[in-house]
């Protein structure tokens, strides 16, 4: 290691371990990013990666948190342009049909929340829909959302951004380095990290790992129950991606089609190439993994997006897209944990789904929470305390 002493030690480098370090550094901290395989290859690059906070509407500090992370994105993006994070600035559209009453139900009261929350956004006709999305025939009913500053993110890009201007500012990020146990003062204050390339001294460690979060606390803290008893859970979801340059470049924007059949998102995923996912596909692989039950769900996620927009995806079949399987961390009330571990003095912790929305808003109120030592207003619905075990 080239340094050992630092102001606080990160441990998992996927866009939310790395975007904390960031915005620590940022403060001026001296930290290590540590990852034990390679910056931005777990869940991190297995992601529909789709900044979004229009369908987060029924709790306020919830939605305000992705809001936040959104705008973040966009204040990066004027400071170092979008291109360079690996930002693409393509806005969303959320589409039903108004012969779906429950469907249209729903989006109008989402409307609502959004209008009540100043969240930039539209409701737009057929005819706007094809107007934004000319390589698509939309049914003559068809209705939808605008959200106008909602992008999509080549994630492993935005992590090794960040990873070199946090290089950039004198703080250190180690790849293939993997964090171990706890080195603690006698009152049980964090005094260092042990890792397998050595001993970081640090009165802050901050645990991303994302879903592996609840093995790393029990490692950690010797507390083998945390590996069982922690409030997450892992939620697969599969993704498909087509091959390059099957639809050169004729999708815009991220589009959700939502509805009693076919639900599905859709976006472009560079170089031609288009990302899909559906909630019943991701229900299809939660306990089968198998190559026969991923290529049976690819090609049902397919059969969603034929129905939908038969112009943008052909003849292609699954087995020639390819398919990954990502695991969500899922805390158990659907949002998010980012704090610190009750009763410890010096750990920390970010476990989230929507972690790519979230990952700026968390990584920088927690950098105000670990350097300024300040707990920020917007973080504190978030504390794990709010689990009876942890009160
Ligand atoms: C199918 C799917 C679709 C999704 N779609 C969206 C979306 O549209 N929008 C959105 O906002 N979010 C989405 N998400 C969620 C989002 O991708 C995740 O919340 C986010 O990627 C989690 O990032 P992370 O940094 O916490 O975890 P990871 O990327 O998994 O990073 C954790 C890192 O910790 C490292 N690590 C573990 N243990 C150790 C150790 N002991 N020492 C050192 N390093 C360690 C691992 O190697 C790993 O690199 C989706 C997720 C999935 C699966």
């Amino acid at each position: 290691m080239a340094e050992n002493q630092v102001d606080a030690a990160i441990i998992g480098g996927g866009i939310v371990g790395t975007t904390a370090a960031y915005f620590m550094a940022r403060r001026g901290a001296r930290i290590a990013l540590i990852e034990r395989d390679q910056l931005g290859h777990g869940t991190t690059a297995r992601s529909f990666a789709w900044i979004n906070a229009s369908s987060k509407i029924a709790d306020e500090p919830y939605h305000m948190l992705n809001a936040l992370g959104a705008s973040i994105y966009h204040d990066l993006a004027d400071e170092f342009g979008a291109e360079k994070l690996g930002l693409h600035r393509t806005g969303m559209l959320q589409c039903i049909s108004r012969t779906d009453p429950s469907g249209l139900a729903a989006m109008e009261e989402q409307a609502g929340y959004l209008q009540r929350y100043g969240y930039p956004h539209r409701r737009i006709d057929a005819d706007t829909l094809s107007s934004l999305e000319p390589a698509i025939t939309f049914d003559e009913d068809a209705t939808a959302i605008h959200a106008m500053s909602e992008d999509w993110l080549d994630a492993p890009e935005f992590v090794s951004f960040l990873a070199g201007e946090i290089r950039a500012m004198g703080s250190q990020v180690l790849e293939g380095c993997t964090a171990t146990a706890l080195d603690l003062n006698d009152d049980g204050s964090v005094s260092g990290l042990l890792t397998d390339q050595g001993t970081l001294s640090t009165s802050r460690v901050l645990i991303a790992a994302g879903h592996e979060t609840p093995e790393v606390l029990a490692a950690l803290t010797g507390y083998e129950a945390f590996g069982a008893r922690f409030p997450m859970n892992r939620v697969q979801g599969l993704l498909v991606t087509t091959p390059p340059n099957h639809n050169a470049g004729a999708l815009r924007h991220v589009i959700y089609f939502d509805g009693p059949a076919h639900a599905f998102h859709i976006r472009p995923a560079g170089n031609g190439r288009l990302r899909l996912g559906a909630d019943d596909t991701d229900g299809m692989i939660a306990e089968d993994t198998s190559p026969e039950n991923l290529l049976m769900a690819g090609e049902r996620l397919l059969g969603h997006a034929r129905a939908r927009v038969p112009e943008l995806i052909g003849n292609v079949t699954a087995e020639q897209c390819d398919l990954a399987v990502g695991i969500r961390p899922y805390p158990h009330d659907g949002k998010t944990l980012a704090g610190a571990l009750p009763g410890s003095k010096g750990l920390y912790l970010i476990a989230t789904h929507s972690g790519i929305t979230l990952a700026p808003s968390l990584g920088r109120l927690m950098a105000e929470l670990m350097i300024d030592g300040s707990v920020p207003e917007a973080l504190q619905s978030f504390a794990l305390e709010r689990f009876p075990r942890f009160a």
